[in-house]
């Protein structure tokens, strides 16, 4: 039997993070009344006029140039004819040639093996409006018509499921490291559509591909491209053809099912739209949004097994949500140890804010609790249990740590006098270090402490301990 290889593309649809719409000025949005957004422009009136939207125009050559792309400084929109009830222009306002941006690529590791996926092409282009349907009708609401969206076209340069998923991961650090989109799967703010075909190991040319639409999350990525591999290796086996199709994920039941047989390009009938002028992005503006680029998603990595000492996965699983990654830095900045802060972001923080389903940055809990928190830990002040213990509390916005800490039952000794003779016993005993601390080696201050935790078997108060050693230090 031959043994095959998965050849995948992904499309990858991002909402622009605008307060507009691309052709008007109705206000982008979730949550409002069926058709309270709509205007004469959304709603296709004949004779209405689009106006381009500058910010979507940034937002794209932004996302451009974090994904490696050459920047056009011309391009045209063209209507891309098709019928639909939730799209009342009869035809999408999108790029065809020239795009915005093309020639672009992102790297995506997996298991340690890095493989470059190209990018073929950016293209704006609005989105349709809603059908829903029940009740044995259907209605057309059209607040969605007319949202700006990115769409992010890669060459069929993925080998499996798994480095799909992957490479969705990093297109969405990427678009939220730069502000492009706020990235939110769940209301469709970034999904993807996966071409996948196989063909026999060695081959040269593409076997039939399937589109599998709207995937809106990692996971359904990965799983709807494991099933579509599966079903078409079984076509295959069994002589029958594989049909070009565009297909659905049904994430209950795991399966990718045929909605109807899939159109090429020239079906559309692009040509380009008559009431757009050409999109003219002189080279000085991009050179200026390319100077002032964030900080991106890689570097970052980098930068934090770097400077913070975190590991590879501790590093990766901060970053890949800017608002952990700050919040990181945040608590790092008000004094907590890094790789304490980044374990108790892992084991506790971003746990809590999962169940909670909120983002870093909306924490009741500051960054500096967590710091303190980190510190009492290092002290050997509370263990890593009791951290764990009242982590919940904590993060609701409660008590200091220590306090919290202390109502727990954690008996700390405050007693100046008992301290004092801990901080004695502690220096009398170590000469050499004195002599250091006394020559300019500061940090020995740590281990002073750490020396007092461990003669009160982690009961000092930590702050206490640390004033009292500045003080004896200094005489
Ligand atoms: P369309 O817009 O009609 O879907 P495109 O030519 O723009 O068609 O291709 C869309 C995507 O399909 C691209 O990401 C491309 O890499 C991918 N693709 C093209 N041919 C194949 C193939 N044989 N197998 C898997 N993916 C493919
Ligand atoms: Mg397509
Ligand atoms: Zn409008």
């Amino acid at each position: 039997m031959a043994s095959y290889e998965a050849v995948i593309g992904l499309e990858v649809h991002a909402q622009l993070k605008t307060a507009s719409k691309l052709f008007c000025s109705c206000p982008v949005g979730f949550g409002a009344q069926p058709n309270e957004h709509i205007c004469e422009v959304c709603a296709g009136f004949p004779g209405a006029l689009p106006r381009l939207n500058e910010k979507a125009v940034e937002l794209a050559v932004r996302a451009g140039i974090a994904l490696n792309c050459t920047v056009n400084g011309y391009s045209l929109f063209s209507r891309k004819n098709y019928f639909y009830p939730d799209l009342p222009d009869g035809f999408q306002t999108s790029q065809f040639e020239p795009p915005i941006c093309e020639h672009g690529h992102l790297e995506v590791t997996v298991n340690g093996e890095t493989t470059r996926v190209g990018i073929t092409r950016i293209h704006l282009e609005n989105d349709a409006g809603k059908c829903v349907h029940g009740q044995g009708v259907t209605l057309v609401d059209l607040n969605r018509a007319g949202t700006p969206l990115i769409e992010i076209v890669s060459e069929p340069d993925i080998r499996s499921a798994e480095e799909a998923a992957e490479y969705m991961r990093q297109v969405h650090a990427i678009l939220v490291a730069i502000g492009t989109t706020d990235g939110n799967m769940e209301e469709g703010g970034l999904r993807c559509d996966a071409n996948v075909s196989l063909r026999e190991k060695g081959a040269e040319a593409f076997g039939t591909r399937t589109e599998t639409k709207n995937l809106n999350s990692f996971r359904n990525v990965q799983r709807a491209i494991e099933y579509e591999i599966e079903r078409q290796k079984s076509c295959l086996e069994d002589g029958e053809p594989i049909l070009q199709e565009t297909r659905l994920f049904d994430a209950v039941k795991q399966v990718t099912q045929a909605m109807r047989s899939k159109e090429d390009a020239h079906d559309y009938r692009y040509f380009p739209n008559p009431d757009l002028p050409p999109v003219i992005v002189p080279e000085k503006i991009i050179a200026a949004w390319r100077a002032d680029m964030p900080e991106l998603p890689a570097p970052r990595i980098a930068r934090f097994i770097k400077q913070y000492g975190l590991n590879d996965d501790e590093a990766r699983t901060l970053v890949a949500e800017k608002g952990a990654a700050d919040y990181f830095e945040s608590a790092v900045a008000k004094g907590g140890q890094p790789r304490r802060v980044a374990a108790l972001m892992q084991s506790d923080f971003l746990r809590e804010c999962a169940v909670a389903g909120i983002a870093p940055a909306e924490a009741a809990m500051a960054p500096d609790k967590l710091a303190e928190l980190a510190a009492l830990v290092d002290s050997g002040a509370i263990s890593g249990r009791m951290a764990h213990e009242i982590f919940p509390e904590l993060f609701s916005g409660g008590a200091s740590p220590e306090a919290l800490a202390r109502e727990r039952g954690l008996a700390q000794v405050s007693d100046a006098g008992e301290l004092d003779r801990l901080v004695d016993e502690a220096l009398t005993e170590n000469p050499d270090e004195v002599a250091g601390y006394k020559s300019g080696k500061t940090k020995l201050l740590a281990f002073f402490v750490g020396q007092v935790m461990r003669k009160s078997k982690g009961k000092a108060n930590p702050a206490l301990v640390n004033n009292l050693l500045i003080k004896k230090l200094a005489e």
